[in-house]
Parts: C-alpha cells; structure tokens; sequence
C-alpha cells in the first residue's frame, strides 16, 4: 500500500518491546511540552504493558487535552442520507450482496426532514455519511452537492446548520473542488486496515478494492482546496498496534506532502452489522483496556489532532474517553437513511449497532456533571481557521482560549432554546462558573456575546 512501509513499522515494534523505562519518562516529558512525537516514540507508547506505566501514559494524555483543548467537546450527528452501496466490505451492512437490509436514498424533500428533525434537537454540526452506489447509480457526486445544499437550506426557526463535514467514498480532484464549492467543513475517510493482505481480504469487490485509490483521497481532497481532512482506522481487522503506527505515518505523509496533518483521526471499533457474520466476531477484537490506550497514544503523539468518537462506544467508555484525549464526539446517532423520523414503514437498514442511545439532551446534562462544557461551535470554520492556519493556533495551545469562549456561547444558545428544565439548571451554573474565571476583559467580550443571545441573535462567535 503507498506511503505504508510496513517492514518499517514491524521493526518499530519489535524494538519498541526491549525499550526501558527511562525511555518512557523523557517521552511523556516531550509530549507533555506539546511536541509531536516521532513514530519510534509512539511505538514505544504502544508497546508498554506495565501497569504503573500506563497509568502515567494515561495522566500525560489527559494532561495534553486538556492544555490544548481545555474542557469543550464539540458535538454533532450523523445523517445516512443513503445504504447504496456496490461494494463488498466484509465487516459493513451496507455491502452489495447483504440482502436482508431495505435499501434506500433519501429525496431532498426526506433529507430536510431529518434536518429538522435534528436542528429542533439542538444539533448544528452534521456528518453527511453514505454508501459508495456503483458508477452510472443516482447516489453520485450531483446527488451529493444536491443533499448538503439542502442540509445548509434547512431551518427551524432561527436554527440552521452551521457545518456539514462529509464521510463519502473517494473521489476525483474535480468532484472534490465540487463540495470544496458547495462548503464543506472536513472530508473524512477512513482507511480501514492499514495493512495490504488485510485490505485485499476485506474489501473483494468493489471500487474500493484498491487500496491505493482510497490512502491517496486525503491528497487529492488537498489539492482541491479541502484543507480539513479527516482520517481513520477501523479497529478490529489488523493488530492494533500496527494500525495505530501506521495512521501515525501516513499523518507524516500528510505533514510532509501538504505541511499540515490532518484535522481529525477517528477510532471506529467494528460493531455489530445486520446480516454481517464478521462484524460479530472480527478477527483481531480490541479489548477495552487496548482501546484506551490507542486513544491515549494518538493524544500523545498528534496532540494538535482532533479525536473523533462515535456512538458506536457506550456511555462508559465514551466518558473515559473523554480524559484521554476525544475532543469531538457524536450523539443520538442513526445509521439508517431517514432514521430519525421514519420516512417509510419499513425502515431502510442501518450500518450497525450503537452502544450509547442517550438524546442530545441527556449527553449535554452528563458532560456538565462531568465538568465538560458541550459545544456546537463552528467559528473555526467560519472564520476560515481551517488546515494550516487552524494547526498554527492548535499547536500552541491558543485555541482553548476561542474554543473555550465559543462553547460558552453555543452552550448559552443550546440552553436557552431546546434544554431540559434540569439540563439548564447545571448549564447556567456551569456558564457562571467559567465566567467567573475569565479575566475582565473576557468577561466584558463575553457579556456583549450573551445579550446578543438573549435578544435572539443566533450562531455568534468569537
Ligand atoms: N461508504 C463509504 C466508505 O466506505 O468510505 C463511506 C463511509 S462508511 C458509510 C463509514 C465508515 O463506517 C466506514 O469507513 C467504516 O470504517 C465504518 N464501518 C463500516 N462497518 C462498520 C461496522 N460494522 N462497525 C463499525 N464501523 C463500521
Ligand atoms: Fe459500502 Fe462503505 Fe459499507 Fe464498504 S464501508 S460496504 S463502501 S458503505
């Protein structure tokens, strides 16, 4: 696979298990000064298996969030808009010869239904996901554009959607200078298995059974002017180890080729699939102990890099999560196209199933109680602090200032319009007490901010 030397990274792990503990202290020292770690030390990360040692890998990652991102979490939902599909991943329900799930892709008219469904919530963040329909299919490009201008159309009330990032297939430089055009935030995909035999073996059929078309979509993503890329493994196929280091290579691919890495990583652990024998049973199964410590390396070693977790994890694996690194989760998630509302009487099939079916309202009370301020921000974006510009002000630290102004503001929004009674009780007080932190100068910026919130003014931002 390109840009993948996996004689490389078998050798890293081979010597990163003779590594002592001295080693570990002089790189948690360099991670803990917010420096980005090299593959060697990330390996030797991995490979610890001392309990006393982990403990601290786990205090530095929680060490390094926090100093980079403070206490927000960036909130969003996912919208399936369709299960079209002409490949044959072996772990997905949406494979082409899965023949027990209803198919579907949802009309305009179906996906500003979910829309709203979602902005009436409180969402303002959404992750436009599909299938990959076979060439001359209607799920295409033009299909694409046509669903995220609607998504960025749909209202309700004063509510719109501030940012649609878009998980899709790999496409062609042109298509993605098309949804470059049409404003998307961050192009996400996922390599799967960093692992070539793997990679062949899971994906049979299909144009994304070449690997080399899919790990070179971030740089044809780039040179279209998409400078937020989102990149992933899912875990559960390969050794977890060998993934890890090698998500952590092809980043340095990214920083070398475009002088930027990537904007997220995601961490998806295979879950079960309708009709899927091998998503019950994956054939390297990720302990929850491995899991943590995956999340913990990536911290680590990228610390300017979002961590992106999914409602495939449940409440309380997201929560520990949370410490060790995740700055960006999803919530109330469905998988299957028009699945928030129920477009038809057969609902078309999900991809697989979710470990945390709380309501938005439910996951913004629990991340107050522990002490995280939930945020819909979209300023980064906005204000064009995408790529290069947003790791400039990631890489110092000096995000978690804006961030953190940001989160208070859309959290006053949230509260004000759509939380619970008992949600906006330890809302307030949690605005109150972060207020009463900031210096003057904050607070007086902050104070303009909330009466411009009071009086209705909507999507403001620092
Ligand atoms: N179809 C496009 C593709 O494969 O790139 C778009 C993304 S697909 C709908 C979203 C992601 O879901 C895949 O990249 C894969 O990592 C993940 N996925 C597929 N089957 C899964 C399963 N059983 N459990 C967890 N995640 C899964
Ligand atoms: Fe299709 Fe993507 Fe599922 Fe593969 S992972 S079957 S390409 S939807």
């Amino acid at each position: 696979m390109k840009y993948i030397d996996e004689e490389r990274i078998n050798n890293l792990l081979a010597d990163a298990s003779k590594a002592d503990s001295q080693n570990l202290d002089d790189i948690l020292a360099k991670a803990k000064s917010l420096k980005r770690l090299g593959l060697k030390e990330s390996a030797l990360l991995l490979s610890n298996t001392e309990p006393e040692q982990i403990k601290k890998i786990f205090e530095a990652a929680s060490f390094v969030k926090d100093a980079i991102y403070g206490r927000r979490v960036v909130l969003f939902a996912p919208l399936y808009i369709s299960n079209l599909c002409a490949n044959s991943c072996l772990y997905c329900a949406f494979k082409s010869d899965n023949l027990l799930i209803k198919r579907k892709a949802l009309t305009v008219s179906e996906i500003n239904l979910q829309v709203e469904w979602l902005l009436k919530r409180g969402h303002k963040r959404i992750l436009m996901v599909c299938g990959e329909d076979a060439p001359d299919g209607k799920s295409n490009i033009d299909y694409y554009l046509e669903a995220i201008k609607s998504i960025y159309a749909s209202s309700a009330g004063k509510n719109k959607i501030k940012r649609v990032n878009v998980n899709c297939a790999p496409l062609a430089v042109d298509e993605f200078k098309k949804l470059k055009n049409c404003g998307i935030g961050t192009y996400q995909i996922f390599q799967e298995t960093y692992h070539s035999q793997t990679y062949l073996r899971m994906h049979p059929k299909g144009p994304k059974s070449d690997p080399d078309n899919r790990i070179t979509a971030p740089d044809r993503a780039f040179r279209a002017g998409i400078d937020d890329i989102g990149i992933g493994a899912l875990f559960g196929l390969y050794d977890w180890r060998f993934e890890t280091l090698a998500l952590l290579s092809h980043v340095e691919h990214m920083e070398e080729e475009f002088k930027v890495g990537p904007h997220t990583i995601s961490v998806p652990r295979i879950e079960p699939a309708e009709g899927v024998e091998l998503s019950s049973n994956p054939p390297y199964k990720i302990s929850d102990d491995q899991f943590r410590k995956i999340v913990a390396v990536l911290r680590l070693s990228v610390p300017y890099t979002g961590i992106i977790m999914s409602t495939r994890e449940d409440i309380q694996m997201r929560d520990a999560l949370l410490s060790l690194g995740v700055s960006q989760i999803s919530a109330e998630s469905n998988t299957s196209p028009g699945g928030y509302t129920n477009v038809d009487k057969e609902q078309a099939g999900g991809q697989f199933s979710l470990g945390d079916h709380r309501s938005l309202d439910e996951i913004v009370g629990a991340l107050i109680t522990h002490d995280y301020i939930p945020s819909f921000c979209a300023a980064c974006y906005r204000m064009e602090r995408t790529g290069e510009s947003f790791m400039k002000l990631a890489m110092p630290g000096t995000i978690k200032g804006k961030c953190s102004m940001n989160a208070l503001i859309t959290l006053k929004e949230y509260l004000d319009d759509f939380a619970s009674g008992q949600v906006k009780g330890v809302g307030y007080k949690m605005i109150e007490r972060y207020f009463k932190q900031l210096g003057p100068s904050e607070q007086d910026k902050l104070q303009f901010f909330f009466s411009r919130v009071r009086e209705g003014v909507r999507d403001e931002y620092v």
